[in-house]
């Protein structure tokens, strides 16, 4: 009897159980190629298991059941002849040969892949039975010592070679497919199974198949599998090349699936003004709720870039994705607090149902990003079905003019007069900024504001503003205009800096301009976002003197917390509510009292969109302090402006002389 040295097959099931835990302890795909690896290597441990346990066995003879022989003869017999099988498959889904073949030439691949192996298990498992009077694949003599058969265990043997050739096939016709790396690791497979069963039929007693194998196995989660590669390291998710990887087979599958794309709204902002590892903090969080609440976790999550994921659903009905976007609306709607930071985040959703809207991963991709680079998508859930191209090019053609264009003096400050109802006269303007792209084509602040709020570019685009209105007023007698006050819009992104209520006032000192003339206008969206932030550079400049009014009252939010908590002097009521108020007695009525509750709170009351002469009176009698529109002005170039000033205060002041006389 050989003595066998058991050495390399003790040494194999370590190093293939080391291999099985990182391979759980890392994230992968959940494609065929990363199941296919994993069955190989748990088949691998099994079969070594068996291979020693006989071999342990050999030395007990007739004191162990001879049916355990059998049975643990035969199970090593099939879990060692499954491995050439699984290599074959484990080569077939590498090549992704599958999804490139047509669904009848697949069946006949499937037959030849796995009709072999059940011969195999045939002649295997049918071994005992008919041991009595034949010898099959093995025997087992009177003392239960095992002796290999001959014919019928070349034939087994042979099983083995055929998928060896039919791999080596694959792997040749589809080298292209494969990155040479890739090619020779898998090869090597092949090499390392001649060399140990080379050396095996030299040195009988050592059994090194197994460590063969269990070498591959390093070899191949170092070199093809590397799930680092698929993983985002800040996030934990997949990354943007598993995403294309994957999304890429389900296409090739035809597998219908749903693919939501959730962008977090101001990061470059975030990033830009409270660092990376702060806004890291944030993603993480949102990483860590689609890995592990119920609502999320049955979705493939993937983090494609700063602040963008995307997660897919493979089966899903239509209540699915009412669901999906009421269980995405309720996670947003918390306060994210990583490591004591709190806030509130904001995101917009895209919804795309594949391959209806987009008919392949280039398609998906481009709406994936159209969505996150957009700002009019901003907060908001939009429907792959519905996304318009065109629209897009003229925003990125936006943010490309945008660049250079302080540089080139395309913007300028425009001013539109305000009405005071009460001194019957104009007492001053909203400035509001006017830009031309490099064609020299104005283009409304509604659509470049957006867009600059993402690019960062807003930031300088307010100081802008601000910095031509002190100037404009330090170059003229105010007094002698008329002009009392001068409202600015802020932008969300400035409101969330801490600076600001120190640069406005620095600037405002250098020019020599009173702090009452200045109105900063702040959207409910603004508050909204950054209450801590907004809030201190809020009281910073009311302090000064500078006053602060409440814009686009009465649209998008609207909550009644803002105009309580924050200090506000006047609000601004939205146009569109005064248009519709306008004409319909019911919001006509709710008008009328919000403005009564915003006297009753101590501030004053603006409404905007005046366009005719009715609806100036109607405004004044509904008790409007200040009133602003087309009926008396359009927003007007600087020198008009100045101009409308003049003639306002000369009429005034004949009308009071007329009145006197
Ligand atoms: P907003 O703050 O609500 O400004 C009022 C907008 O209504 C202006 O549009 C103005 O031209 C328009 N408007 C005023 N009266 C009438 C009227 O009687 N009828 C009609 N149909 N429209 C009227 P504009 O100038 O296109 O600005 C749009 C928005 O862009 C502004 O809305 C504001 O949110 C933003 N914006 C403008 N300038 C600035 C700026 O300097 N900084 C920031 N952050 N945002 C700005
Ligand atoms: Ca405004
Ligand atoms: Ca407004």
């Amino acid at each position: 009897m050989v003595d066998y040295i058991f050495y390399f097959d003790i040494a194999a099931l370590f190093i293939l159980l080391i291999t099985i835990i990182t391979h759980f302890q890392h994230k992968h795909l959940p494609n065929m190629q990363n199941r296919v690896y994993l069955l190989f290597l748990v088949v691998a441990f099994v079969a070594t298991s068996f291979d020693l346990l006989t071999t342990l066995m050999r030395g007990y003879g007739t004191s162990i059941h001879r049916n355990v022989y059998w049975i643990a003869h035969c199970f090593a017999f099939t879990t060692m002849n499954f491995l050439p099988l699984g290599y074959l498959i484990y080569c077939i889904s590498l090549t992704k040969v599958v999804e490139r073949t047509s669904a009848k030439k697949q069946i006949y691949m499937w037959i030849s892949t796995i009709v072999p192996y059940f011969l195999q298990l045939i002649l295997i498992w049918s071994t005992p039975l008919v041991s009595e009077t034949k010898i099959l694949a093995f025997s087992l003599d009177a003392n239960n010592i095992y002796t290999r058969g001959d014919f019928w265990f070349y034939i087994i043997y042979a099983g083995t070679i055929y998928y060896i050739i039919y791999a080596v096939t694959i792997l040749t016709i589809h080298k292209k497919e494969l990155d040479r790396g890739i090619y020779f690791t898998v090869l090597s497979y092949i090499f390392m199974m001649v060399i140990s069963v080379l050396l095996q039929l030299f040195f009988p007693n050592l059994l090194l198949l197994s460590f063969g194998i269990s070498l591959a196995a390093i070899m191949f989660s170092t070199f093809i599998q590397n799930p680092k590669a698929y993983v985002d390291n800040v996030t934990e998710l997949f990354n943007q090349d598993a995403f294309f990887s994957y999304t890429n087979g389900l296409y090739r599958r035809k597998q219908e699936f749903l693919c939501v794309s959730v962008v977090l709204d101001d990061t470059v902002f975030l990033s830009n003004n409270f660092g990376i590892d702060y806004l890291n903090q944030f993603t993480k969080a949102i990483a860590d709720a689609f890995k592990n609440e119920k609502d999320f976790k049955n979705a493939t999550s993937f983090y494609i870039r700063q602040g963008q994921y995307c997660l897919i659903w493979k089966n899903y009905g239509f209540r699915d994705v009412e669901k999906i976007i009421f269980n995405l609306r309720v996670l947003f709607n918390r306060t994210w607090t990583p490591e004591n930071k709190r806030m509130k985040l904001y995101s917009s959703i895209c919804v795309i149902e594949c391959p209806q809207d987009a008919e392949n991963v280039e398609a998906l991709m481009k709406m994936v990003n159209l969505v996150a680079e957009d700002s009019k998508y901003k907060q908001g859930i939009v429907y792959g079905r519905n996304i318009d191209f065109e629209n897009k090019l003229r925003s990125v053609d936006i943010e490309h003019s945008l660049r250079n264009a302080l540089m080139e003096n395309r913007f300028e400050v425009y001013y539109q007069p305000i009405y005071s109802t009460t001194e019957e006269m104009l007492i001053g303007a909203e400035a509001l900024i006017r830009f031309r792209n490099s064609e020299q084509n104005l283009i409304s602040p509604e659509e470049f504001i957006p867009v600059s709020e993402r690019t960062g570019d807003i930031l300088r685009i307010g100081e802008f503003v601000f910095d031509s209105v002190c100037k404009m007023l330090s170059l003229i007698d105010v007094e002698q205009y008329g002009i009392k006050k001068i409202d600015i819009n802020l932008s969300v992104a400035q409101c969330m800096q801490d600076a600001l209520a120190d640069k406005f006032s620095s600037l405002r000192t250098i020019y020599g301009i009173p702090a009452s003339i200045i109105n900063l206008e702040i959207t409910e969206t603004a508050a909204a976002h950054t209450p801590d932030v907004l809030l201190k550079n809020m009281q910073k400049l009311s302090a000064e003197g500078m006053e602060l009014s409440l814009d686009d009252y009465g649209s998008g939010y609207s909550n009644m917390n803002y105009l309580l908590t924050l200090p506000f002097k006047m609000v601004k009521i939205d146009k569109n509510i005064v248009w519709s108020a306008y004409g319909n007695l019911r919001t006509q009525t709710a008008l009328s009292a919000t403005i009564k509750m915003i006297h009753e709170l101590g501030m004053t009351v603006l409404a905007e969109g005046v366009e005719t002469q009715e609806q100036c009176e109607w405004l004044s009698q509904l008790g409007c302090d200040y009133l602003q529109g087309y009926y008396f002005s359009k927003p007007l170039k600087k020198e008009d402006f100045l101009d409308m000033m003049l003639k306002s205060v000369e009429e005034h002041s004949s009308e009071l002389e007329s009145m006197e006389d």
